[in-house]
């Protein structure tokens, strides 16, 4: 390396390009950022990425044909099976730091289960999260909550809505889930035993504010009780809405799209056009776990005859 150097210097030198052009090659890094950060009037919120799961969306999506379906994907270069983003979104008021959603957790494939990693690398230490808000029970949500059997938050609440909780935690439903199902009743219950034992799990119901600017917004039709959370700082508004959308180059200019997991497809979409309406409307800031991280803007000429302004956070 040396004599190289010295000849890129001499080289450097005689095209008058100053010493520093020379300096030691610094290693690059590669990986993207897996956090994005912007405040809300007093608040910051920070993005967390999981990672990407690969989802054939000419497979999983439902009431749009697979032909119209992968000419929209490919409007925006994407192949059929997309490599869809999971996200989480860290809030911190000023007073509490809030985790609303956890990703998969490090059991799943490596791709995903990137969260904490990623919020220790946002310059924050899991034991400060205080609050954790889910939007639905499903495994790429709640997976994160524990880690080799212990609470990967040690000293975060958990809220759920009461009857998502009641939904996935019967024992009934278990009973008689379809075999291919049980496995996702299944880790609920394990998880939430853990959660129950160590007092962390507080469930509600209606509309109430959970803290100071943020409060439930119930958005069903993906799960049972699906929920939103609207989050307000200083007049500024931003909607973490779960998933209401998991392609956003179909669903967002064809909103009656639906997803397989979408468990009442009717009132999935109804829910979908109801938020997009407001969106557009009043043009606040939307958070979606599965818009591409970090998401920052949505192609407003997508949605048809809407005039919005959507971002994520
Ligand atoms: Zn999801």
């Amino acid at each position: 390396m040396k004599p190289l150097k010295a000849a890129c210097l001499i080289a450097m030198t005689a095209f008058g390009l100053p010493d520093v052009a020379v300096a030691e090659a610094t290693t690059q890094v590669k990986t993207q950022p897996g956090h994005y950060r912007q405040l809300l009037g007093q608040y910051e919120i920070t993005a967390l990425s999981d990672g990407t799961n690969a989802m054939p969306m000419d497979k999983l999506l439902t009431r749009t044909d697979p032909n119209t379906i992968r000419q929209l994907l490919a409007e925006k270069s994407l192949t059929p099976t997309v490599e869809t983003s999971i996200n989480a979104f860290l809030v911190n008021t000023g007073k509490n730091l809030v985790l609303i959603d956890t990703g998969n957790g490090t059991q799943a494939n490596s791709n995903v289960g990137k969260v904490q990693k990623n919020l220790l690398a946002a310059g924050y230490r899991p034991e400060q999260v205080d609050t954790i808000l889910m939007t639905h029970l499903h495994g790429d949500h709640f997976g994160g909550l524990v880690q080799n059997g212990k609470l990967a938050y040690p000293n975060a609440t958990v809220y759920v809505s009461q009857k998502e909780y009641d939904f996935w935690l019967d024992p009934q439903h278990l009973a008689q889930a379809a075999p291919e199902r049980k496995p996702a009743f299944q880790r609920v219950q394990d998880v939430f035993k853990i959660l129950a034992a160590a007092n962390k799990v507080k469930t509600f119901t209606g509309d109430a504010a959970l803290l100071p600017g943020i409060t439930p917004v119930f958005a069903p039709g993906h799960t049972p009780e699906h929920t939103a959370y609207s989050i307000v700082s200083d007049g500024h508004k931003l909607l973490a809405w779960g998933d209401i959308v998991h392609a956003e180059a179909v669903q967002m200019p064809i909103p009656e799209t639906t997803i397989s997991f979408d468990s009442d497809m009717d009132q999935a979409t109804k829910t979908r056009e109801t938020l997009f309406a407001q969106a557009a409307s009043e043009g606040y800031l939307v958070a979606g776990t599965h818009l591409p991280f970090p998401g920052k803007e949505i192609d407003q000429r997508q949605h048809r005859g809407a005039n919005h302004r959507e971002h994520q956070a």
